[in-house]
Parts: structure tokens; sequence; C-alpha cells
């Protein structure tokens, strides 16, 4: 195997009482784009200053490209390691020129031989170099910050909510573009974020965080599919948390027997539904009464309350005319269930 450029292993860094990083072990492959997704708070922006330098961890080792940065004793200057930031801001130069904001790390060679407007076609601003950053819309700024970061081939780019100052539409827009300028370039990237579908649509793989720890490691779907702990379930995407019972046929749940996946705990347990795997008919299943609906256009949410009280909300497509509270409807689940031991 060859080895990740970038390895984490038992990084704890704190700022006098507060352990920012309790023992963070992270590995990102070659060429990979590699989500650290968690509330803010949460280590964030503590793991790309102690990956990128700015700051030294207390324990732990950081190796990256193979060789080690640093660890409880030793720390190489960010210079040293050359890895590039993308921080929220972009934090252009505001008196240089596009070009020359983004030929800024390269030698003179380099900014002969083209790598800036190669760069600036990659993140779709060819011919831009010679206006300033006052003349650019705020995607615009994270455009050429983007293509500075990957101008001098770093080994590893490191991206900080890089999109979040801009509006939805122009976020989704830039959240393709961007991952598809760091793959044309073989960049090998952490971007860290606390909006989990930015995590999901871009990464590779998904590191959960979760007070100074990577709580989860998995491909998207899986950490989606199969939260290692509630608290993740919740974390990344809409969840639906029941009391169950398990015995070896499955969930006993307010929902009626439903198939699990994935490891089996026996006794009292908490199931995990995704919104959209519940299915609403005019009957049959579970009898429920609409609480309220709300509409999103590609779908609707609906929140439903079951005849113990139990309250649930509903993902649905074009299930037909829109649902009124109080109206009566029949609840199934589709697919299988996971399981956590205890309840919620
Ligand atoms: P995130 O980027 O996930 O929002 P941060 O890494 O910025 O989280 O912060 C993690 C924790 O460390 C927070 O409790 C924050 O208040 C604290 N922290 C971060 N930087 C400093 C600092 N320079 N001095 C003291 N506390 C800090
Ligand atoms: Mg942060």
């Amino acid at each position: 195997m060859t080895e990740p450029m970038l390895a984490l292993a038992g990084v704890t860094k704190a700022y006098g009482a507060v352990a920012a990083l309790a023992g963070v072990d992270l590995d990102v492959p070659r060429g990979d784009l590699v989500a650290v997704l968690g509330p803010s708070g949460c280590g964030k922006t503590t793991l790309l200053r102690c990956v990128a330098g700015f700051e030294r961890v207390d324990s732990g080792t950081v190796r990256v490209a193979g060789r080690q940065v640093a660890d409880g004793h030793a720390h190489l200057p960010p210079h040293r390691r050359r890895v590039a930031v993308v921080p929220q801001d972009g934090a252009l130069f505001p008196h240089l020129s596009v070009a020359d904001n983004v030929g800024y790390g390269l030698d003179r060679a380099e900014r002969r031989g083209g790598r800036v407007e190669e760069v600036l076609d990659l993140v779709g601003l060819s011919g831009y170099g010679a206006r300033m950053p006052h003349q650019l819309s705020g995607g615009q700024q994270q455009r050429v910050a983007v293509a500075r970061a990957l101008a001098p081939r770093p080994p590893l780019v490191l991206l900080d909510e890089p999109f979040s100052a801009l509006d939805a539409q122009l976020r989704a827009e830039l959240r393709a573009d961007v991952r598809q300028a760091l793959r044309a370039d073989g960049a090998t990237a952490v971007l860290v974020t606390h909006d989990q579908a930015e995590a999901l649509s871009m990464a590779d793989a998904v590191a959960v965080m979760d007070a100074g720890r990577i709580v989860q490691h998995g491909a998207p779907a899986e950490v989606y599919r199969d939260p290692a702990t509630p608290w993740v379930a919740r974390f990344v995407g809409d969840a639906v948390l029941l009391p169950a019972t398990v015995d070896a046929d499955g969930a006993v749940t307010p929902l009626g027997r439903l198939p699990l996946r994935g490891r089996a705990v026996g006794g009292a347990a908490t199931v995990l539904i995704r919104p959209e795997q519940l299915r609403l008919a005019p009957a049959g299943g579970s009898a429920a009464t609409v609480v309220r609906q709300a509409f999103h256009g590609h779908d609707a949410l609906t929140t439903l309350r079951l005849a113990d009280g139990t309250l649930l909300t509903a993902r649905t497509l074009d299930e037909g005319a829109a649902l009124p509270a109080g109206a009566q409807v029949g609840v199934t689940v589709r697919g299988s269930v996971r399981a956590y031991a205890g309840a919620d």
C-alpha cells in the first residue's frame, strides 16, 4: 500500500483547558478529497492549522507526503511543509492582480511556463488575469484562491469552509467546479465544513468530527446509511430515531416489526430510519395523522403523529396532492433500519 499523502496519528492540541484536538487519527490517500465534517467549535480549523504548521501539536504525529512534519517535540515551519490553505474568505492580496495573486508562490520560470493561466483555466477564470480582486464577485474570488493554492502543485491543499460566505446557488456551482479542478490537477485535499450536503457531495471520504475526535470515517454513502452513533446519524442528515426492542427477527418499533442491517444489538435499542424510507398511502401500515407539511420543490417533508403520540418526518416526492394537517394516512417503511444499543 502506498503511503497516504497525509497521516495524522494521535494528534492532540489544547488551548488552556479546551482540548481542541483530543487524539485525531486520519489518513488521506493520494489524489483523494477527504471532508472533515463537524459542528462549529469541534476543532476543524485547529486540525488544519496543525497540518499547515500554523500551530504546534501537543502530542501525536503529522506526516505529509511520507515525511514527518510535526510531533510533540519537532515542528517544521509552514513554508517548509508546502501545504496550501484556502481560507473561508479567500484572503487575496487586494493590491495584486488576479494573475499576480495566483503566481505569488511561483518562481519566475514557473510563471513564464504558463502555470498561472493553466490553473485559472481549471477554475473557470481564463482571461481574468488582469483583473483586480475588487472587480470580482465573491464566488470568483474563491475561485482565484483555489487557483492560487493549486499553482505551486503542493502535496496537499487544505480548504477551510471555503464556500460558507456564498449564497446557496453559487455554493452548489462552486462545489462542483472546485471538485473538478482538484481532480483534474491530481491534487490531494482536505475540506473542512459543517455543511453535510457539501461533505457528502464533494468528498471521496467523510471524516465526522465531534469534540476534537474523528468519530467515523467512511465513504459518503456509508456514513449516511450506517452512521456509527445516533449523534452522527442526526449530524449527517435528517434522522427519525425511534425506541425499539431488538430480537433475532428484527426490531419491534412504533412502526411495527422492521428488518435490521449491520450489527445486531439485543434488547432495548434505538433505530434509525431516514425520512425518505417512509412511504405514505391512504391506508395500510401504521395509522398516522398529518401534523404539517413543508414543501421544498424537489420534495416535501411531512410531519406525522402516530396513535401513541410518536412524531416522525417523512420525505416524499410527488405523492400527488398536498396533505392538509389532520389528514389520516398509513405509514410503511422501505428497506432495513440500523439499530443502536440503548435508548437515544
Ligand atoms: P471549528 O473550526 O470546528 O469551529 P476550532 O478549531 O476553531 O473549531 O476551535 C476548536 C475549539 O478550540 C473551540 O472551543 C475554540 O473556542 C478553541 N480555540 C480555537 N482556537 C483557539 C485559540 N487560539 N485560543 C483559545 N481557544 C481556541
Ligand atoms: Mg473553523
